[in-house]
C-alpha cells in the first residue's frame, strides 16, 4: 500500500499534461524562434499554452511570462516592483512573516541592496489581517506580497481585501498563488492582483516550469540575460512540452475544480477530526479558511522526523515542518510564525490529500498515525517530563 498524502510537495503528473507533452518531445521539436513551419509549429503551441494559461486566471495572454516554477516566478515578481520602487524614490516592501523562502530569501538580499522590509504578523489562525497591513503601508511602500494560501498550514489569506486596499493606496500587489491555483479560484481582476507567481507540478503539470502574471504596464526585469524570448522578458529557448503540459494540467484542474474540493473537503475533515482524538495535539492554522487537502497537526512529545520515517514504512508519504538544514534540526518558520514554541513545532506532520484521495485511506492514515505517535511518546524522555508533571503540557 502507498498513500501519497504530500501533495503541497508536488503532485503526479495528469494523463492529459503527459498526452500533450509527447508530440511535443517527439514531432513537434521545433525551436520556437526558427522562421520554419517544425518552428513556428512549436511557436504555435506556445502562444495557444499561453492563452489557455491567462484564461484560467482572468488574465490577458500578453500578461503571462512562463518561467521555470514559482521561485522563479517569486523572484522575478520581486525584482521587478523593486526596480519600479528604487526609479520612483520607494524603497519600502510589505509582506508576511509565513512566506515560501523564495520570498523570504529575495526579501533578504534585497534588504542588503538597501530596501526596507516589514513582514507582517500571521497571527495563531495563520491569516494576515487587512488592518495589519494597512497600518504597515508608508508613502514609500512599492510592494505589498502576500501568499494566497500558504504551503505548509494550507490557510487562505484575504487576497481579494488586501489587493483593494493596495489598489487604492497606489501599492502594487503580488501575490504567491503556487498552492491556490490547483485549488481556488482566481480571478485576477476581481482579486485586485498585479503580480501573481504559480508552479505546474503543484497542479499535476510536470516540474520546472511555471508562471508569473504581471497586469499590464506592470514592466518586468528579467533575471536572465540571452535572447528576445517571451518579450524579452525571459531570455532562453522556451520549455515548449513543459509549457503545453502545464496549459494541459491546468485546464483541467480548473474545469474539475468545484467536483475536486466537494470530494476533498469531507475528507480533509474527516482526518482532521480522527488526529484530534490523539491526546496533546493541535491542529495548525485555522480549520475553515484552510485549502481543501490540508492537513497540519502538532503533536506534543514527539520529532516530525521520527513520525515521517515510520509513516514511510506503513506506506504513507507526508511531510514535516521541520527542515533538517546542515545537521542543525530549524522547526518551521511558518509553526513559529503562529506562535507554535520549539518543541512543539517539532513534532509536526503535514499531510496534503490529493483529489483522488479515499475514505479508506483517510482512516488507514489516523489508524497509523495514531499507533506511530503513541509508539514515539513510549520512549521520549520529552514526553515522560511531560506526563510526569515536570515540565507542563503546551497542547
Ligand atoms: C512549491 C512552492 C514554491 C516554489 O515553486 P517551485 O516551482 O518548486 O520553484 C513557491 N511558493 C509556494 C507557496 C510553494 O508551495
Amino acid at each position: 500500500m502507498r498513500i501519497y498524502a504530500d501533495n503541497a510537495a508536488t503532485t503526479r503528473m495528469s494523463r492529459a499534461a503527459l498526452d500533450a507533452m509527447i508530440p511535443c518531445l517527439e514531432e513537434q521539436y521545433g525551436n520556437p524562434s526558427s522562421l520554419y513551419s517544425l518552428g513556428q509549429r512549436a511557436k504555435e503551441a506556445l502562444e495557444l499554452a499561453r492563452q489557455d494559461v491567462a484564461a484560467v486566471i482572468g488574465a490577458s495572454p500578453k500578461e503571462i511570462t512562463f518561467t521555470s516554477g514559482g521561485s522563479e516566478a517569486d523572484n522575478q515578481a520581486l525584482r521587478s516592483a523593486a526596480a519600479l520602487g528604487k526609479k520612483a524614490g520607494k524603497t519600502h516592501i510589505i509582506s508576511t512573516a509565513f512566506e515560501h523562502h523564495a520570498i523570504l530569501h529575495t526579501l533578504a538580499a534585497l534588504e542588503k541592496e538597501g530596501f526596507t522590509v516589514t513582514l507582517l504578523p500571521v497571527h495563531e489562525n495563520g491569516i494576515v489581517r487587512v488592518e495589519d497591513v494597512e497600518a504597515a503601508l508608508r508613502d514609500d511602500t512599492c510592494l505589498v506580497s502576500v501568499m494566497y494560501a500558504n504551503n505548509e498550514i494550507g490557510t487562505v489569506q484575504p487576497v481579494r481585501a488586501i489587493g483593494a486596499l493596495c489598489r487604492r493606496r497606489g501599492v502594487l500587489f503580488h501575490t504567491d498563488a503556487v498552492q491556490a491555483v490547483p485549488h481556488l479560484r482566481i480571478d485576477v481582476e476581481a482579486d485586485n492582483i498585479d503580480l501573481l507567481s504559480a508552479s505546474a507540478h503543484k497542479f499535476h503539470g510536470p516540474k520546472g516550469v511555471g508562471f508569473l502574471y504581471a497586469r499590464k504596464g506592470v514592466r518586468l526585469t528579467s533575471l536572465i540575460e540571452g535572447g528576445a524570448q517571451e518579450r524579452g522578458k525571459r531570455a532562453g529557448t522556451e520549455n515548449v512540452p513543459g509549457i503545453v503540459g502545464m496549459s494541459a494540467a491546468l485546464k483541467e484542474t480548473a474545469e474539475n475544480l468545484e467536483a475536486a474540493t466537494a470530494r476533498l473537503l469531507p475528507l480533509r475533515d474527516r482526518l482532521i477530526a480522527g488526529l484530534r482524538e490523539i491526546p496533546h495535539s493541535a491542529l495548525n492554522g485555522d480549520e475553515e479558511k484552510r485549502l481543501p487537502g490540508n492537513v497540519n497537526f502538532c503533536f506534543e512529545g514527539i520529532e516530525g522526523e521520527s513520525l515521517l520515517l515510520l509513516l514511510d514504512d506503513r506506506g504513507i508519504c507526508a511531510s514535516s515542518g521541520s527542515a533538517c538544514t546542515s545537521g542543525s534540526l530549524d522547526p518551521s518558520h511558518v509553526l513559529l510564525a503562529i506562535g507554535r514554541v520549539h518543541d512543539v513545532a517539532h513534532g509536526s506532520l503535514r499531510l496534503t490529500l490529493g483529489e483522488d484521495a479515499t475514505e479508506a485511506e483517510v482512516d488507514y492514515i489516523i489508524q497509523n498515525v495514531k499507533e506511530v505517535v503513541a509508539y514515539l511518546r513510549g520512549f521520549s524522555p520529552v514526553w515522560r517530563d511531560l506526563e510526569s508533571g515536570k515540565t507542563p503540557h503546551i497542547l
